[in-house]
């Protein structure tokens, strides 16, 4: 276990990047509450304020909070943010509801973007990167084989036909960054967290895709789901995760899958249904045969990016954020049912 209350582990601010983001605010709720002073980016400035709102409703002072405008798109000021600083916590990336038409407009924020951070980072000899990837960098390094269990061993092949822009951008920012640090000489350490579908009480009506998806469902734009199965994780053992792998001096060098648990989409909606009854009428009602589905994504483009998860249950091994990181993680019951609740009392489904 490394000493958290270390003086000099706290005698700069962390770089926590896209700071108006769901798990970035969590990232930066966990180190403020561990005494750590925090330098959120945002390419938008005017969300600061709403940022720190949110910080505050969940009871966390925000003294030693303060932010600084950048692009991932964009050169500008990376180097002054990062200069003098021991870590940086790199959450920022596009993670839309729906797949753009250029498959560029995701891979090259994800990966420029990555770079841009870590070159920073080089430059000003920043101690420690860690970097936001996705259980999608990992789920499709092969075929589909029943059974099998995905570890950090599995390095998601980006070329492999149906793969969405997401799941490649995601991937190639992640190899990016581990070929970055490989070949640079003095590079800063990495460590790399690979959340499930992120759940868990949304802050504010900001919503990620996470929360975006389960109020498109409750507000009836789905009476049925597609039989898709997908691993979750819940938002506060992820801010825990990054914030425990900037510390930890094992887990350089290393990734680490966030996951507890599957879900089916169609028990997303039925976890609204139990916290919400009034919304039976509005949550998907049945699953979806997989033929239906193929039919239907002719027409609908939304539909098409689910295709190859049809009869599929891709499950991931979370032995190592629990062994080095020291995580005891939150099932989905715990982790969508918290989200159905925070998005009732904010009164968004
Ligand atoms: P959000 O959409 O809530 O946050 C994304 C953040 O990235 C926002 O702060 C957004 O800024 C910022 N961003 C996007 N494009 C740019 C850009 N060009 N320049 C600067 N900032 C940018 O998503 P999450 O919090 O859910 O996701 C955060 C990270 O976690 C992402 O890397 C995502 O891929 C990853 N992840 C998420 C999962 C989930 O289920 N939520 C699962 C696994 C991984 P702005 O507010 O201005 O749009």
């Amino acid at each position: 276990m490394p000493d958290l209350n270390t003086a000099v582990l706290k005698d700069t601010p962390v770089v926590v990047t896209g700071a108006s983001g769901f798990i970035a605010k969590y990232v930066i709720a966990e180190l403020l509450k561990r005494g750590f002073s925090v330098i959120g980016t945002l390419r938008n400035p005017a969300k600061a304020d709403a940022v720190s709102g949110s910080l505050h409703t969940l009871g966390v002072p925000v003294a030693n909070l303060s932010f600084a405008a950048a692009d991932l798109m964009r050169d500008d000021h990376w180097d002054e943010i990062v200069a003098g600083k021991r870590y940086v916590i790199h959450t920022a990336s596009p993670f839309p509801v729906q797949q753009p038409d250029n498959a560029d407009d995701l891979i090259a924020p994800a990966r420029e973007g990555t770079l841009r951070v870590l070159l920073a980072a080089h430059r000003a000899s920043v101690k420690r990167v860690v970097l936001t990837s996705s259980t999608v960098a990992v789920m499709y390094a092969r075929d589909y084989q029943p059974g099998y269990i995905f570890s950090e061993d599995d390095f998601t092949d980006e070329t492999r036909p149906g793969l969405t822009p997401y799941i490649q951008s995601k991937t190639l920012a992640e190899k990016a960054a581990w070929n970055f640090v490989k070949t640079k000489i003095a590079a800063p350490e990495l460590a790399v967290i690979n959340p499930a579908f992120v759940q868990g009480p949304a802050l504010d009506d900001d919503l990620s895709t996470s929360h975006e998806l389960m109020r498109l469902m409750a507000a009836g734009t789905y009476p049925a789901a597609p039989k898709v199965i997908f691993p979750v994780c819940d938002v506060r053992d992820v801010a825990a995760a990054h914030v425990e792998a900037m510390l930890r001096p094992e887990a350089a060098g290393q990734r680490f899958i966030v996951a507890e648990g599957e879900t089916r989409l169609y028990d997303i909606g039925q976890r609204i249904v139990a916290e919400c009854p009034d919304l039976k009428t509005r949550a998907p009602r049945f699953e979806m045969p997989d033929t239906a589905v193929r039919a239907l994504a002719v027409f609908d483009k939304r539909l098409r990016t689910i295709l190859p998860e049809l009869g599929t249950h891709r499950t991931c091994c979370n032995v190592r954020a629990r062994k080095v990181l020291g995580l005891k993680l939150r099932g989905p019951d715990e982790a969508i049912g918290s989200a159905a609740r925070s998005l009732r009392a904010l009164k968004l489904i």
